[in-house]
C-alpha cells in the first residue's frame, strides 16, 4: 500500500502517519524529517534547508525528488509507505508517478486532511515532540499523561520546531495554498483523492483513514 497524506501544516499528517505505521506497518516518509536530519548534521544541504525552512518556503523540486527516489528504494519500504509532506508541488507529483511507474508501481490513495485554516496557527504554535522518540504532543490538545514525561519512552526532554512560530507558519500556509493545494485536482482526476475531516478528534481521524484503506484494499 502506497499512500499520500496531503494537507496544510498542522493538519495532522505527521501524527496520522505515525499511527499508520503502528497499525499497518506503513513506513512514514517525511521529507520535513529528512531535511531536519540534514540541518542537524550540518551538511551543505542542511545549511540550505535551514534558511528555506525558517523562511517557510519550499526546497527545490530536484533535491526533494532525488531524496525520495533514494529513500523508497530501501528494503523497509517494500511493504508499503505513507508519504508525509511530499509531494508539495505539481512537479513533485509528476516525478513521483514517473519513479513509481518505472518499477510498475503506483500510488493507491491520496488522503487529504481537510482543516479550517483559522485553527492552524493555534494548533501549530502549541505543538512539541519528545526529543528521544519523536512522539508528538500539544500544549492544549494532547498533553503527556504525566506532565513533563513522554508517555511512550519516559524521556523528560522535548523539542519544538523552529519553523512553528506565527510568522513562519503564515509563510508556510501561503506555500501550501499557492504550490501544494493545486495538486489536489491532479489526484482527484485520477480518482485517487479521499477527503477526511482533519478537524475531528485524533482517534476519529484515524478511524476515517482506516475506512479509506479498507475501501482501497477491496
Ligand atoms: P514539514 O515537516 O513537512 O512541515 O516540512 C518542513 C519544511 O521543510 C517545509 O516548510 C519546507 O521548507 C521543507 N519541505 C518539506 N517537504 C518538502 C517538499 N516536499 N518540498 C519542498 N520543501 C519541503
Amino acid at each position: 500500500m502506497k499512500l499520500i497524506l496531503l494537507g496544510p501544516p498542522g493538519a495532522g499528517k505527521g501524527t496520522q502517519a505515525k499511527r499508520l505505521y503502528d497499525r499497518h506497518k506503513l513506513v512514514q516518509l517525511s521529507t520535513g524529517d529528512m531535511l531536519r536530519a540534514e540541518v542537524a548534521s550540518g551538511s551543505a544541504l542542511g545549511q540550505q534547508a535551514k534558511k528555506v525552512m525558517e523562511a517557510g518556503q519550499l526546497m527545490p523540486d530536484d533535491i526533494i525528488i532525488s531524496m525520495i527516489a533514494n529513500r523508497i528504494e530501501a528494503a523497509d519500504c517494500h511493504g508499503g509507505f505513507v508519504l508525509d509532506g511530499f509531494p508539495r508541488t505539481e512537479g513533485q507529483a509528476k516525478a513521483l508517478d514517473k519513479m513509481l511507474g518505472e518499477k510498475g508501481g503506483k500510488i493507491d490513495a491520496v488522503i487529504e486532511l481537510a482543516v479550517d485554516e483559522g485553527a492552524l496557527v493555534e494548533r501549530i504554535s502549541g505543538r512539541y515532540a519528545c526529543a528521544k522518540c519523536g512522539a508528538g504532543y500539544h500544549d492544549t490538545f494532547q498533553r503527556p499523561k504525566k506532565d513533563g514525561i513522554c508517555d511512550v519512552c519516559g524521556s523528560t526532554e522535548f523539542v519544538r520546531r523552529k519553523d512553528d512560530n506565527a510568522e513562519t507558519v503564515k509563510a508556510r500556509l501561503v506555500s501550501y495554498r499557492e504550490q501544494t493545494a493545486p495538486i489536489l485536482p491532479y489526484y482527484r482526476a485520477k480518482g485517487l483523492l479521499h477527503q477526511v475531516d482533519g478537524m475531528a478528534d485524533l482517534d476519529d481521524v484515524t478511524t476515517a483513514i482506516d475506512a479509506v484503506l479498507a475501501k482501497v484494499r477491496t
